[in-house]
């Protein structure tokens, strides 16, 4: 079954982060606004960044932004050029594909593991998937044309992204898979999981109306699926928020998609440190 995007997007421009900023300033929420940068490369939640030699970091570093966004906020369109590619810090970016009749399906995630953008890996700019911002959060960014003369500079970064690509490329044929086979409690248990492994707390944000995009499923099923995983006791939720109570019941309860994607990041990446510090982990 097909869903339609709930809530009007909002599209990430210039002016929107100008006009942030200067909400900000008079304690207004618009969306995306700056947000404060990493002190060192050593604090930042974004794997890549991170991972990266000192000397790469320098060359990258004049360049990069820090923001924060809110659910739903939108950074490429389908059938547009990519302006920057991003590094989720605490937020998960969704890709999805929108169809004709204007329902949005989700085909993958990238949370600090990754990097949204991947055509600046291979030179090209032009997006064939619609990318959103699921779990709000902060992100950081760099304008598309540096990344794609840095990303040739800098082997380090580069061996990494080209990982990276190939856990996402077995992401979304898991995914596959995942639609056609496993119940939706069980999908939707992967995917809390799943973006609990990508935030600092046990505590996020995510609407019923986001989830329902992510599995493919109007809304009254994400109602029923969470409303089964609530009655276990393995998670709260209200007014868009969820809390992870029972992270081992909550793996228990996924389907066998979540272990496998997990395990093959971490392979593929060198280590599972990169998700939630209590997650308890599967590999
Ligand atoms: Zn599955």
């Amino acid at each position: 079954m097909l869903v339609k995007p709930a809530t009007r997007q909002k599209s990430e421009t210039r002016q929107d982060v100008s006009e942030a900023a200067a909400a900000a300033a008079t304690g207004k929420s618009h969306g995306v606004r700056v947000a404060e940068f990493p002190a060192t490369k050593d604090a930042h939640r974004n794997f890549l960044l991170r991972s990266i030699p000192d000397e790469e970091y320098a060359q990258l570093r004049p360049h990069l932004e820090q923001l924060e966004y809110e659910s739903l906020d939108l950074l490429v369109e389908a059938g547009e050029t990519y302006r920057y590619v991003y590094f989720p810090e605490t937020s998960v970016v969704s890709v999805v594909r929108r169809m004709r009749d204007g329902a949005l399906i989700e085909a993958g995630t990238v949370g600090r593991e990754g990097m949204a953008g991947l055509g600046a890996l291979l030179g090209s700019a032009w997006s064939q998937s619609t990318l959103t911002m699921q779990v709000p959060g902060l992100c950081v960014r760099i304008p598309f044309d540096v990344a794609v003369e840095r990303f040739q500079e800098l082997p380090t970064l580069r061996s990494l992204l080209q990982r990276f690509t190939l856990s996402f490329i077995d992401q979304v044929g898991q995914a596959v898979a995942c639609n056609g086979r496993h119940s939706l409690v069980r999908r939707c248990a992967r995917w809390l999981l799943s973006a609990h492994d990508r935030t600092d707390s046990d505590t996020f944000v995510l609407t019923h109306d986001v989830l329902a995009q992510m599995l493919a499923v109007r809304r009254a099923g994400v109602t029923e699926a969470a409303g089964a995983l609530k009655a276990k006791g393995l998670i709260k939720y209200s007014r868009g928020r969820i809390v992870v109570k029972d992270r081992a019941g909550l793996e228990e309860a996924a389907c066998e998609c979540y272990a496998i994607n997990r395990e093959n990041i971490a392979r593929l990446m060198g280590g599972d440190s990169i998700f939630h510090a209590t997650s308890h982990a599967v590999v």
